[in-house]
This record gives structure tokens, C-alpha cells and sequence, in this order.
């Protein structure tokens, strides 16, 4: 694997000159997760950590590096984990805004030179929300183009092409059905060797169905890697960034599908009100619909009245904003702790205080 297999530029070489100078090497950022990441390196995949330093100097949470960000490493001697000493100028960002807060932004991918905006051409056809997600892409500095999944459900598809081209205007509309493949070749030209994709649409719109088909044979031997815990043991690990048979890059994260949860809009309530119709029958509120009696969803199933399908999709998507609200109960656990030791950490610092405290 070579750099320039991974996206690897001369924009990006004149950028790294000044680290080159310092003896560190280039890597890309293949997994994110708070503390560590997996960047691939010419000589391979290792495991990184930003530095002391850069985690002293860093002002913002959105400096940290992301899934798609190029680095500058330090390789250690032996095995060990390697350390980040900086982030290169990316050319693109998706950051997810806090809650009221617009500075406290998390990048959850960066370098993403197209981004496909997938929406179904099935019952949960919807332009506005569509709208929201070019938004998203626009803001982030990617290309977007709109990807119409699930043709083959399509009761008129021109007419929701024309219905999408005005609310994007200027975007390529590619009409596909990604689970028997047809129309994927529509894709292809922006699928070049080095550039990178990524997908973002709401839960169901088929993104994994696609990543498969775009990945073909080459999933299982690209995205898993195996890599040696702290333990020493083989730990499988799933790669975030992979190449595809074009030698194109698809940046596949849980960031960016959080981030479809959020560009969603109007949430699972409106997307969902038939199967949560059903279950406010249900006999008891806090029902999960699995072998409670009394359980209106269901007996709608096992009538016909409500779609199996449906309410895979459904429990998925309770899935995946369950794991959403934890992760940021966690951040804001975090983040009240480091208030904390900050606080500590200056008291220390000021021993006046200290003693004006005791007193
Ligand atoms: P994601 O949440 O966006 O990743 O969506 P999935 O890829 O998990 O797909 C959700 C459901 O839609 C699954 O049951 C898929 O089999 C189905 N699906 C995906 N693409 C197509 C398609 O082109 N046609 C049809 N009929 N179903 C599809
Ligand atoms: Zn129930």
C-alpha cells in the first residue's frame, strides 16, 4: 500500500515538508475513536496517539484528528504506538455542531472529496430532507451528488428526479437500486483511483447495502485488520476508510451516520409514525416489543398490518440513537471532569488560593 493509493497528493507533499524537515512521516487516519486512532503508513497499519503537546496546545475539539485526516507521525522504535504531532489543512470537514454550541464542533470525517447523499425512492421519499442533507454536504467543502436508492421500488421515478433537481439544483442525480446492483456503473465516474467517498443519507435509505455493493469481494479482506491489543493478543479491527476495486477511498464511520441523524431533521417520530402508531397500543409504555404481553406491534406484524421490514428498520434506528445518547451522556461526563481537574490543576498552581480555601 502506497501513499498515493490512499490519496496521497502533492499539495499535500509541499504541506508535509516542514514535518519531513523533522524526521516524522505521513499517515492517513483509517479509525477514530476518542484517544486512539489507526492511521496507515506506507510500511502499513499502525495504532496513533496525539501528543502531550498537541493535546496541551489544542484549542478546539475539531483539531483533533478524524477518519480521513492526513497526520504527521512519529513512528516509535519498536511496535509500539505511534505518535501524532499534527493534522494537516484538510480540504473538507463534516462536523457535528454540540447542541447550542457552534465553536464546540466534532469532525467526524474530513477529507472527503464527494460525498454521496443516498435517499430512498420508497415510501420514505422526502425533498426536504433531502434539501438538508446538500446543505450538510455544501457546508462541508465535498461534492455531493445525490444517489436515488431502491429503484426497484419506485412507483415513478422521473417524477421524483424532477422533484430532487429542485430542491439541489446543479447536484448529479444517479437513480440506483444497490441491492441487485443496477445503476451502480452511474457511479463509477466519481469513484476514481485516490479520490475519496463517502456516504451520508437517514437509517434505512440502503448506505450499507451500497457500501457492499461498491466494496464487492474486497470487503472482508480490507476491512478488517488485525492488530496486536496491549495485551499482545490479535484483536480483528474494522477499518473506517477502505479501498475499493476502482482504488478509490469510501469513508464508512458511525460518525457520519450519527451525522444523518442529526441532519435528518425532524426524527424518528415522523419518519416512523406508522410503526409508532402501533405501538402506543402496546399494553405496556416501556414495551420492547420482543415477548411482552399485550403487544400491539406484534400482533400487526403477524396480522400483515404492519411490515416485518418496517420494524427492522425501525429497531435499528432505536439502535443506533440509543448508542448516539450514550456517547454523549459520556462526552459530557468527560467533559465535566476535565472542568474539574482544571480547576484542581490551577488551584495547585496557586497555592494562595489553596490556603485562602482552607481558611
Ligand atoms: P442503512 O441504514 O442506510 O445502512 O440501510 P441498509 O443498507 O441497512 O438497508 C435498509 C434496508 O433496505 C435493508 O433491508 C436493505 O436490504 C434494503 N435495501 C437497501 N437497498 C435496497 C434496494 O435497492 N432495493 C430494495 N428493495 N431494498 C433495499
Ligand atoms: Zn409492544
Amino acid at each position: 500500500m502506497s501513499l498515493s493509493n490512499l490519496g496521497w497528493t502533492s499539495e499535500l507533499a509541499l504541506q508535509f515538508q516542514i514535518h519531513q524537515a523533522r524526521g516524522l512521516v505521513p499517515a492517513r487516519v483509517v479509525r477514530g475513536d476518542r484517544d486512539r486512532c489507526l492511521v496507515l503508513t506506507d510500511g502499513g497499519v499502525r495504532a496513533a496517539e496525539v501528543t502531550g503537546r498537541f493535546r496541551h496546545d489544542a484549542q478546539a475539539p475539531s483539531e483533533f484528528p478524524a477518519v480521513g485526516d492526513w497526520v504527521a507521525l512519529q513512528l516509535p522504535d519498536g511496535d509500539g504506538v505511534a505518535a501524532i504531532h499534527a493534522v494537516l489543512l484538510r480540504r473538507s470537514a463534516f462536523v457535528r455542531r454540540a447542541a447550542g454550541d457552534a465553536t464546540a464542533g466534532q469532525v467526524v470525517a474530513a477529507n472527503v472529496d464527494v460525498v454521496f447523499l443516498v435517499a430512498g425512492l420508497d415510501g420514505d421519499f422526502n425533498p426536504r430532507r433531502i434539501e438538508r442533507y446538500v446543505a450538510a454536504a455544501w457546508d462541508s467543502g465535498a461534492e455531493p451528488v445525490l444517489v436515488l436508492n431502491k429503484l426497484d421500488l419506485a412507483d415513478d421515478p422521473d417524477g421524483q428526479i424532477v422533484e430532487v433537481e429542485a430542491v439541489a439544483p446543479g447536484v448529479p442525480v444517479v437513480a440506483v437500486s444497490a441491492l441487485d446492483r443496477s445503476g451502480i456503473d452511474g457511479l463509477a465516474r466519481w469513484l476514481t483511483a485516490g479520490r475519496t467517498v463517502a456516504l451520508l443519507g437517514s437509517s434505512g435509505v440502503g448506505k450499507s447495502t451500497l457500501a457492499n455493493a461498491l466494496l464487492g469481494e474486497e470487503r472482508q479482506a480490507t476491512g478488517a485488520v488485525r492488530e496486536d491489543d496491549s495485551r499482545g493478543r490479535h484483536t480483528t479491527t474494522h477499518r473506517e476508510l477502505m479501498v475499493l476495486p476502482s482504488g478509490a477511498l469510501l469513508l464508512d464511520t458511525p460518525g457520519m451516520r450519527e451525522l444523518g441523524l442529526w441532519s435528518g431533521g425532524e426524527g424518528v417520530a415522523e419518519v416512523f409514525a406508522d410503526v409508532e402508531g402501533v405501538a402506543a397500543e402496546c399494553r405496556y409504555r416501556d414495551c420492547r416489543h420482543e415477548l411482552e404481553p399485550g403487544c400491539a406491534v406484534r400482533r400487526a406484524v403477524a396480522e400483515g398490518a404492519l411490515d416485518a421490514e418496517r420494524l427492522a428498520s425501525w429497531r435499528k434506528l432505536q439502535r443506533e440513537l440509543h448508542w448516539l445518547a450514550v456517547r454523549q451522556d459520556q462526552r459530557l461526563r468527560a467533559a465535566e471532569e476535565s472542568k474539574w481537574k482544571a480547576i484542581h490543576k490551577s488551584m495547585k498552581h496557586h497555592p494562595k488560593a489553596e490556603r485562602w480555601r482552607r481558611n
